[in-house]
């Protein structure tokens, strides 16, 4: 019974999260609950929603899975500077003719789709450490925000 406990604790600390967290991640937030509870138990419930189809497993080609709440097929958009992961909503055209084609050569069962880049807040870090031209390009950004 320990078990679906901590798999009900697992389901609750990824509701509505939308920062995509590894296994380690689920795994250091739930040891403040469950001291006892090891990497290779979280991961194991992690997968298990998964395979209920509770969880989308993501992966953005960093060799590290993340898992996602959201579970209807989207793309993503990992930051190569900070590693934090956004979703896309709705890909659809895309997503529709890359299922067409894969259909051609077999039975589609999901597809992963992600760019990587730099995010917005890295861009404007970047570019606020350069010379004066770029500030009053992040200048006029802020103002656009107001
Ligand atoms: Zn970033
Ligand atoms: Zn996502």
């Amino acid at each position: 019974m320990r078990t679906s406990k901590q798999r009900e604790a697992i389901r609750a600390y990824m509701k509505d999260r939308h920062d995509h967290p590894t296994a380690d991640q689920v795994y250091t937030a739930l040891r403040e609950e469950f001291p006892n509870i090891s990497l290779g138990t979280v991961y194991r419930n992690l997968m298990q929603l998964v395979e209920r189809g509770e969880l989308l497993q993501v992966d953005t080609g960093d060799n590290i899975s993340r898992f996602d709440c959201l579970t209807n097929q989207h793309a993503h958009f990992r930051c190569t500077h900070c590693g934090r992961v956004f979703d896309l909503e709705n890909p659809e055209s895309t997503h529709m003719s890359f299922t067409a084609n894969a259909a051609k050569v077999g039975q589609v069962h999901s597809f992963s789709l992600y760019f990587t880049g730099l995010c917005l807040d890295c861009l404007s870090q970047s570019s606020a450490a350069d010379g004066s031209a770029s500030r009053a390009e992040t200048h006029s950004n802020l103002s656009i925000h107001q």
